[in-house]
C-alpha cells in the first residue's frame, strides 16, 4: 500500500473554498445538483468513449447513479459508473479551478463590491459547493483506462488534500460526504428525495436513492408544450444550463420540415457577459433522439447567439455525427439556420405582443443583435427589424424601431439620420441636431460603439440610406430666414467663406455658409467618408497606429445669421489680426463639439491673446 501524498490546493481554489465554507448561503442543497450533474456528465462521456475505445475497465456496469444516505453516520454518498478519474485527473480537476462557473465567480468577486456569499448564488461553484455542507469529503475513483489504479482523494476543504491508491474500486466515482453537524438533514432520505424530485427527470440516466429508483427519464423538449408547467421549464433550464436564475424568454418548438427538430431555447435573465468577463460559450446542446451528441456545439448557431441556452434534438442527425464530414457539417449548418430563423421570428412576436418584455430583453441583449446586424449578412435584414434606438422624437428611455422611423418620414425625406454620441445629453447639446430639429427631421441616437459598426455595415433600411447627421454628405434645404433677422448677404457670406478657407488653410477641406445652423455659429462636418468622428475617437482611445497623427478632414459650415459670424465678417476687414485669431477659435470650438480636437494646448495661448484684444 502506498502512503497518502499531500497536495496544496491552487491559490484560487483556496480562496474559493474559504468563501464556500464560511458561506451562509441559504440554498446549500445545490451541492446535490452539482454532484448529480457531474455524475451525469461522467456517464455521458463514457457513452461516447464506448463508440471509440476497444478496452474499458469494468465494462459491464450499468449506466446509473446511486445515492445513499446514512442518518446515523451523518453521511451522504453518490456513486456513478462513468469515466472516473486517474490520479493526474484528480489533481487537475479537483485541485485547480476547472469549472467555468467557479472561474466567473472569482472574477466577479474581484471586480464587484458584493460580498462573496451573495454572489455564490448567481454562479454556483461546481464540485466545491460540497464543502458548504461537508466537514470531510472522500472521492474514490477508478478511471475507465484499464492500466490506471484506483485512487482515493480526501480533503476537509481547508488548504490541502491527499491522494493515495485504493484497491477494489469499481469504475467511476464514489463520493462520500461527511456532513457538518448543522447540515445533517442531508443524510435524511426524505430530504434528498425532495431535492431530487425537482430535476431528476431531466437527468438522462437512472438515479437510485438507497436502492430505489427515483426518476423516470423524460426529455422535456419532446413533450407536448401544453402539458408542461412553467416551473418545469424553469427547473429544466436551471439544470441544463447550470444556471441559478429564471429564464427571461423561452421558445419551445418542433418542426418536421426541412428537418425533424424539437428544440427548447432559453434566454437567461441577464447577459452572461455582463460583468465583462469571459466570452460566453455556445450552450445549446445538440441531441439526437435524446442522446447527447455535443453539449457545446461550436458551429450550430451563429456567434452572436452565444447567449442562448437550451437543447435541440433532431432525428435526422447521425449518432456518430462528425464535424469533419462535409455532409454532417452541412446538416448542422442547416439545423442552425432553421433554429436561428425561428428564434428571430419569436423575438419579433415578443416585440409586437409584449413590448415591455421585449424592451427589458433588448436592454440586456440588444448588443448581441447589433453585433449580428453588423457582422452576419445572412440575418442582417431580420436583425435590423429588431433593433431599437432613442431618437430626437422619443422621450428619454423610450425606443423606436427603424420601421417606425420610416413611417414618420417627412415628405421628400429619403434618408434615415442618426448621430453617435456617448449619451442623449451630449448629442442634444452638440451643434448637429439643431438643423434637423428646425426642419422637424427625426434623428436616431446611438450610444454604443457597436452602433457605429452597425450603421457603417448596414447602409440602408427598407431602401433608405442610413447616414450620419454629422456627415458632410447630408444635404439640408436652407431654412427661410426668419423675418426681421438680419443675416450676412450672399456676397458677404461668400467673401467670408473664401477668407476663412485662406486663413485656415489645410485645417479645413471646405468652408461654406449653411442654412442648417440655428443657434450655433459654426459646425465641423466630417469630410472623411471612411472615418466618422466617433470612429476616430475610438481608434485614438485604442491607440491604433496612425490615428494620432492624421489630422481630421472637416468641412466647416458657418451660420450667417449668428452674431459671432457677423462680427467676424466685419473684423476681417477692420482688424485682420484679431479676425485671424477669431477664425481659428471658431474652428477649434467646432472641432471640440465634434470631438475632433487633438491638441487643446494651442488654444489656451490664443484665448489669452483674444482676451487682450477686447
Ligand atoms: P464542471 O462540472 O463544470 O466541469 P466541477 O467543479 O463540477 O466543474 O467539476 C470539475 C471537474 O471534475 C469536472 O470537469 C470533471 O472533469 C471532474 N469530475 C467531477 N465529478 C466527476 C465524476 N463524478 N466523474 C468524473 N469526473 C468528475
Ligand atoms: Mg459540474
Amino acid at each position: 500500500m502506498s502512503t497518502p501524498q499531500q497536495f496544496e490546493f491552487q491559490a484560487e481554489v483556496r480562496q474559493l473554498l474559504d468563501i464556500v465554507i464560511h458561506s451562509l448561503y441559504t440554498e446549500k442543497e445545490i451541492f446535490v445538483r452539482e454532484l448529480v450533474s457531474n455524475a451525469s456528465d461522467a456517464l455521458e462521456k463514457l457513452r461516447h468513449l464506448q463508440f471509440t475505445e476497444k478496452e474499458i475497465f469494468d465494462d459491464r456496469l450499468p449506466p446509473e447513479i446511486n445515492l445513499t444516505t446514512d442518518d446515523a453516520a451523518k453521511t451522504f454518498t453518490i456513486q456513478d459508473f462513468g469515466v472516473g478519474m486517474t490520479r493526474a485527473e484528480l489533481i487537475e480537476n479537483l485541485g485547480t479551478i476547472a469549472h467555468s462557473g467557479s472561474k466567473a465567480f472569482l472574477k466577479a468577486l474581484s471586480e464587484s463590491e458584493a460580498k462573496g456569499t451573495s454572489l455564490i448564488g448567481q454562479f454556483g461553484v461546481g464540485f466545491y459547493s460540497v464543502f458548504m455542507v461537508a466537514k470531510r469529503v472522500r472521492v474514490f475513483a477508478h478511471s475507465w483506462r484499464p492500466a490506471e489504479p484506483g485512487q482515493v482523494w480526501e480533503s476537509d476543504g481547508s488548504g490541502s488534500y491527499t491522494i493515495e491508491e485504493a484497491e477494489g474500486q469499481r469504475r467511476g466515482c464514489k463520493i462520500v460526504v461527511e456532513l457538518k453537524d448543522e447540515c445533517r438533514e442531508f443524510s435524511l432520505a426524505s430530504k434528498i428525495e425532495g431535492i431530487l424530485k425537482r430535476y431528476s427527470s431531466f437527468v438522462q440516466f437512472p438515479i437510485n436513492l438507497n436502492g430505489k429508483r427515483v426518476n423516470t427519464i423524460q426529455a422535456l423538449w419532446l413533450r407536448n408544450k401544453n402539458e408542461i408547467k412553467d416551473e418545469e421549464y424553469t427547473e429544466f433550464y436551471k439544470f441544463q444550463a447550470n444556471a441559478f436564475d429564471a429564464p427571461r424568454l423561452r421558445l419551445h418548438f418542433s418542426a418536421d420540415a426541412p428537418l425533424a427538430i424539437n428544440a427548447l431555447l432559453f434566454v437567461p435573465e441577464e447577459s452572461p457577459e455582463r460583468f465583462g468577463l469571459v466570452r460566453a460559450e455556445p450552450a445549446v446542446a445538440l441531441y439526437c433522439r435524446k442522446i447527447l451528441i455535443d453539449p457545446h456545439p461550436k458551429d450550430l448557431l451563429p456567434e452572436w447567439l452565444r447567449f442562448l441556452k437550451g437543447v435541440v434534438d433532431s432525428e435526422d442527425l447521425p449518432l456518430n455525427i462528425s464535424r469533419e464530414m462535409p455532409q454532417d457539417r452541412a446538416l448542422i449548418a442547416k439545423l442552425g439556420r432553421v433554429l436561428t430563423r425561428r428564434f428571430l421570428k419569436s423575438l419579433e412576436e415578443e416585440a409586437k405582443d409584449r413590448p415591455d418584455g421585449y424592451k427589458e430583453f433588448y436592454r440586456r441583449f440588444g448588443v448581441y443583435l447589433k453585433e449580428g446586424a453588423a457582422l452576419d449578412e445572412t440575418y442582417q435584414k431580420d436583425l435590423m427589424k429588431l433593433l431599437r434606438y432613442e431618437s430626437s422624437l422619443t422621450a428619454r428611455g423610450e425606443l423606436t424601431s427603424f420601421a417606425d422611423y420610416v413611417s414618420r418620414l417627412k415628405d421628400g425625406q429619403k434618408e434615415i439620420y442618426f448621430l453617435v454620441g456617448p449619451n442623449r445629453v451630449a448629442i442634444e447639446a452638440g451643434p448637429y441636431l439643431e438643423g434637423f430639429r428646425a426642419r422637424n427631421l427625426e434623428v436616431l441616437f446611438c450610444y454604443e460603439s457597436v452602433d457605429e459598426y452597425v450603421m457603417s455595415h448596414v447602409h440602408e433600411f427598407d431602401g433608405r440610406r442610413l447616414i450620419a447627421a454629422d456627415h458632410a454628405d447630408v444635404k439640408l434645404d436652407d431654412l427661410p430666414t426668419p423675418p426681421g433677422a438680419d443675416a450676412l448677404t450672399k456676397e458677404q457670406s461668400k467673401a467670408l467663406a473664401v477668407w476663412l478657407k485662406e486663413t485656415l488653410g489645410d485645417r479645413v477641406a471646405e468652408v461654406k455658409a449653411s442654412g442648417r445652423l440655428v443657434d450655433s455659429p459654426a459646425l465641423a462636418l466630417s469630410a472623411d467618408k471612411l472615418m466618422s468622428p466617433h470612429m476616430r475617437r475610438l481608434m485614438k482611445a485604442m491607440k491604433v497606429e496612425g490615428a494620432e497623427d492624421t489630422p481630421p478632414r472637416v468641412e466647416l459650415q458657418f451660420n450667417p445669421r449668428h452674431a459671432v459670424i457677423k462680427h467676424l465678417a466685419a473684423a476681417k476687414d477692420a482688424k485682420p489680426d484679431v479676425a485671424k485669431l477669431m477664425a481659428e477659435q471658431v474652428l477649434d470650438n467646432a472641432l471640440i463639439a465634434a470631438g475632433l480636437l487633438d491638441d487643446p494646448q494651442k488654444m489656451i495661448a490664443r484665448i489669452y491673446k483674444l482676451l487682450e484684444s477686447v
